[in-house]
């Protein structure tokens, strides 16, 4: 999908000024242009002399700096240095400046109020015939506000805002660490702990005494593990332990699901039961997901034997490959008999409100099973042979469909989801390109490829190439669900896509979560920065979009806007403005 990226302008604002600048002697006749360029800028301009006394400097550095031009004229600049850098800092600079005439990089000043100053500076030296230094010029621009949204990601995609407990990314980080530092003595417990009756107790006492029940109850689980583990909140009521040092006859079990006494909520202190699941690393030699989610399943079967208990999970390999081994059969069989259909759900853009494209979603009409949704069989075929070829399926039938629309007019897109395990495999890429050989009409940038972040866990350097390699032929690449996997700075920076797609699950409760709503918006404006499109996704109502608008997100997908639907209807849907009023007013879909 194309978008019209205004962040493009933003981030390389630095690098055409720079360019422009080293235009400006030449443009010596033309200075008005360079007046015009040195007093609009958004970016500080300072210029010194040889001996680097400031003989002029813009309205962007005073208001960034906080400096007024007559009071830093003919002083060295070093009044704004922070002394966050060290000598051999400045040294290196100076000695790149005198060599090769320029530096550039981050550095940290200080504004006039004190406050730190984080800036991308370019530095220029500038000569005259005879190779004398008549000037040297700084051009920069603040960081403040990338950082602060850098750092508000951090926090709030690392903890969870009512309990301040860690959340699930990082009790997978932490799980993962202790997996990796595991010697062959350790053992370790990964638990999941579910309250019983919470629904009943937020009806009860009101969703405020409830969100206080929980504050208590992370209090108590915290100080029950003590020091001999980690507690996160994972979701509503439920709370994921990893225990140290555990094995299975351990009474550390037991107290963990002793009923919870509150004072102070009712008349007679509450008392608050909850249920566990437990996995045992290394019996259960899985991954942290896995982990998680063994221990989730066990904790069903605490409550299925009536809840204030734990359950430890079954590792039980033979039952769970003779599962898996069915599926696969029954998938490939699938393929064969026709039994797979795509579904679409429409992309719209925020500003245009045109109908950009659609997402391809799997569903499997089981002949048994009635419909069935991939997320019920997807994770079962992770990883093996048969989840390529459906990947292969997938990418047939959807360019099929689109080249069917564009035949009939409709000229969206469409995206493809592509599992970090086969994305980098080169009979992948064979296969796509297979594919587009066989729709010679369909031009490349109508595609969209979604992949996860954790395509860079195994090797960055393997999926960046592939991810480039699917640029270099003109396919337009997301990274999906963003938010919920590392949410690093560095993947969002480094990873060669086009479009950034934010999460369900913050896009679905931003209106009522703050926390949610601060990632959704630094998510935004960090992606921008980068030069990335912006995709929302599970936008659920009207208000969703009006804000996600004001946020500045290009795109909306959601129930709000449609659910997925087949490939027909999405033809009339598109003719007929089945939009969400408030969004489309009459206007043309495409
Ligand atoms: P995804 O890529 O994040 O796809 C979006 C999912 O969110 C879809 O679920 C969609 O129906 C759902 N959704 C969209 N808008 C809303 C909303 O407003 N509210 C809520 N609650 N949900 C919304 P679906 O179709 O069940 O797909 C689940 C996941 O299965 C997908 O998540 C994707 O990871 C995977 N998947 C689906 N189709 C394919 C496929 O063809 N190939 C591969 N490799 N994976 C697929
Ligand atoms: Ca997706
Ligand atoms: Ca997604």
């Amino acid at each position: 999908m194309k978008i019209p990226n205004q962040a493009e302008s933003y981030s390389t604002s630095s690098i055409i000024l720079e360019n422009t600048f080293q235009g400006i002697r030449q443009l010596a006749k033309n200075e008005q242009l360079a007046e015009l360029i040195f007093s609009e800028s958004q970016n500080a301009i300072m210029i010194t002399d040889r001996c680097n006394r400031i003989i002029d400097v813009n309205a962007a550095f005073e208001r960034i700096t906080g400096y007024t031009r007559r009071e830093v004229l003919h002083h060295n600049p070093n009044f704004l240095s922070s002394g966050r850098h060290t000598r051999a800092f400045y040294r290196d600079m100076w000695q790149s400046l005198v060599e090769q005439g320029k530096w550039r990089g981050e550095l940290v000043n200080r504004r006039k109020d004190g406050e730190l100053l984080p800036e991308l500076l370019s530095l220029f030296l500038l000569r005259d015939g005879k190779g004398d230094i008549t000037h040297h010029v700084a051009i920069f621009s603040d960081l403040t506000r990338l950082k602060k949204h850098a750092e508000e990601l951090h926090l709030a995609s690392h903890f969870d805002a009512l309990t301040l407990l860690p959340n699930r990314h990082q009790m997978l980080r932490r799980i993962r660490e202790a997996i990796s530092e595991a010697s062959p003595q350790t053992t370790f417990a990964v638990c999941v702990l579910d309250l019983d009756n919470f629904q009943q107790l937020n009806r009860q006492l009101g969703h405020r005494a409830a969100d206080n029940v929980l504050i208590a109850i992370a209090e108590k689980l915290r100080e029950r593990v003590g020091t001999q583990g980690d507690v996160a909140r994972i979701g509503g009521d439920e709370f994921a332990l990893l225990l140290h040092d555990v094995d299975s006859g351990d009474d550390q079990l037991q107290q963990m699901t002793e009923s919870f006494l509150l004072e102070g909520f009712t008349a007679t202190p509450l008392v608050i039961k909850a249920s566990m699941g437990v996995t045992l690393f290394p019996l259960d030699n899985a991954d942290p997901d896995t982990l998680l989610r063994h221990a989730d399943q066990a904790m069903y079967q605490a409550k299925l034997q009536g809840g204030n208990t734990f359950a430890f999970f079954d590792p039980d390999h033979e039952q769970k490959l003779k599962d898996q081994q069915a599926v696969r059969e029954d998938i490939t069989h699938a393929i064969k008999a026709g039994e797979f259909e795509l579904h679409f759900q429409p992309q719209v853009d925020t500003q245009s409100q045109r109908l950009l494209g659609a997402e391809a979603l799997i569903r499997w009409h089981h002949p048994k099973r009635g419909l069935v949704m991939p997320d019920q069989f997807l994770p079962q075929i992770s990883g093996t042979e048969i989840e390529l070829a459906l990947d292969t399926w997938v990418l047939n039938a959807a360019l099929d469909q689109l080249s069917k629309w564009h035949a009939d007019g409709l000229m969206i897109s469409v995206s493809i989801n592509a599992t970090p395990q086969s994305i980098v495999r080169e009979s992948f890429y064979k296969t796509l390109l297979q594919a587009l050989t066989a729709h010679p009409s369909l031009a490349p940038q109508f595609i969209c490829i979604e992949v996860l972040e954790s395509v860079a866990l195994d090797d960055l350097s393997a999926a960046t190439s592939m991810l480039n390699r699917l640029r270099e032929i003109g396919l337009q690449v997301a990274l999906d669900d963003f938010g919920t996997g590392y949410s690093s700075l560095s993947y969002l920076r480094n990873l060669p896509v086009d479009l950034v797609k934010i999460d369900r699950s913050f896009v679905m409760t931003m209106l009522e979560s703050a926390q949610d709503l601060a990632i959704v918006e630094s998510v935004t404006y960090l992606a921008k920065r980068f030069g990335k499109g912006v995709v929302a996704e599970g936008v659920e109502s009207c208000a969703h979009i009006d804000k996600l608008k004001l946020i500045g997100c290009d795109v909306v997908q959601g129930y709000g806007v449609a659910k997925p639907m087949p490939a027909e209807e999405l033809f009339a849907w598109s003719q007929t403005a089945g939009l969400p009023s408030g969004l489309m007013k009459n206007l043309p879909l495409t």
